[in-house]
């Protein structure tokens, strides 16, 4: 098996050059190479509470149903997520995750010649969607470190990237792993500056806890801007990671051209089941919230008192600039059964990104950080 197949030469271009997404390490991974029980795992943005009881009877109820094929055209969920948004059903477009909707958006717009911008540090997902296709991808520079939004995104540096080649500019906010956000006036500036013949996708993964002051709900622009479109997930504040879904809200047209390209099925029935029961059960998400806070605020506090540079967050982590290489830390933190996320595959090599978790989580963490930051530094 040493040598490369004669096959590998002819990948499609856009995926030859392709590197993996590199997700955090499991739990019960770290669990068996160490021999523990109660590692902690802070790498991945979920929700550390638990799906809600509402989620879990609505399963419990869906799963038997789990022999017929999902409803393609996701009827129920579509429905509630209009109402919710006071736009038309056919504004929806569901996905097996937002990382689903964001790949539909690259496969019906981008080809080879054509091109997208992103910010350097942005969201990885839209580096591989791109890539793919074998459309060019413009990457703008990011706010430097000093900035008042350190690493966030530069709208007149992406702006500038725009020509007739492009087809769909991405947005995050905030982003992720910068924590990084956008205020209302700089991106409504933004979308209306674009040419309506280009897509500006923003990326709200994290919105539930971004909201608040100075930061703009990109859905209430939907209907002045015929080339905006808004991804939304499950899988943070929700608290449905593992049931893959999410989707986008656009004008009809763009869901209609999405709908071309996605798969017949590609939101299964389980998922749309709970993402349903998830949308009902505000408590939950207003309660994730608000203990998302609390956390993320000791978060912050306890690293910036062990040492660490702490970027600003509007999100569920912290990036955390260790002055050093942050493989190192990664490393001794395992050690110590503690999941954090090197960065180094965004361009930054000495940060850590670092997720909330329940209380008793960021304690350990903390700790542990206190109790090995001298063996490193
Ligand atoms: C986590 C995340 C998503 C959501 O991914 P899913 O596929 O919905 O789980 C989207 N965008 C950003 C910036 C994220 O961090």
């Amino acid at each position: 098996m040493g040598r490369r197949a004669a096959f590998m030469q002819r990948a499609a271009a856009g995926v030859a050059g392709l590197q993996p997404y590199q997700p955090g390490k499991p739990v019960d991974e770290l669990e068996r190479e160490l021999g523990i029980a109660n590692a902690v795992k802070l790498a991945s943005n979920e929700n550390p509470r638990g799906p809600s009881s509402r989620v879990l009877s609505a399963i419990a109820d869906a799963q038997r149903e789990i022999n017929r094929y999902p409803d393609g055209a996701g009827f129920h969920l579509k429905q509630a997520l209009a109402e919710r948004f006071d736009l038309p059903p056919e504004c929806v477009t569901l996905g097996n995750g937002s990382n689903d909707v964001l790949v539909l958006l690259a496969e019906a717009f981008l080809t080879p010649g054509t091109s997208a911008v992103y910010s350097r540090h942005a969201f990885v997902v839209y580096a591989l969607a791109v890539q793919a296709t074998g459309a060019q991808a413009r990457v703008a520079p990011a706010n430097p470190p000093e900035h008042a939004r350190p690493l966030g995104h530069d709208l007149a540096a992406m702006g500038a990237l725009i020509d007739t080649s492009t087809r769909i500019v991405f947005i995050a906010n905030p982003n992720n792993p910068t924590g990084s956000w956008l205020g209302s006036d700089a991106l409504r500036e933004f979308v209306e500056s674009a040419p309506p013949e280009v897509l500006v996708v923003v990326d709200e993964a994290y919105l539930e806890y971004a909201a608040g002051e100075d930061y703009p709900d990109c859905s209430e622009w939907l209907s002045e801007f015929p080339n905006l479109v808004v991804t939304r997930t499950f899988s943070k504040a929700y608290g449905l990671a593992g049931l893959r879904i999410g989707y986008a809200i656009s004008h009809p047209d763009v869901a209609e051209l999405l709908n071309r390209v996605r798969q017949p099925f590609n939101v299964n029935s389980v998922a749309q089941a709970a993402a349903l029961a998830a949308l009902e059960d505000a408590d939950y998400v207003r309660e994730s919230v608000r203990a998302n806070a609390t956390q993320l605020h000791r978060l912050a506090a306890g690293l910036k008192e062990a040492g660490l540079g702490v970027l600003p967050s509007r999100a569920n982590f912290v990036l955390a600039d260790t002055g050093t290489d942050a493989e190192r830390w990664y490393a001794r933190l395992l050690r110590e059964g503690v999941i954090v996320r090197p960065v180094a595959n965004y361009g930054l090599p000495n940060h850590l990104r670092i997720s909330t978790g329940l209380p008793g989580e960021v304690d350990e963490l903390l700790s542990t950080v206190q109790r090995v930051r001298g063996q490193i530094a």
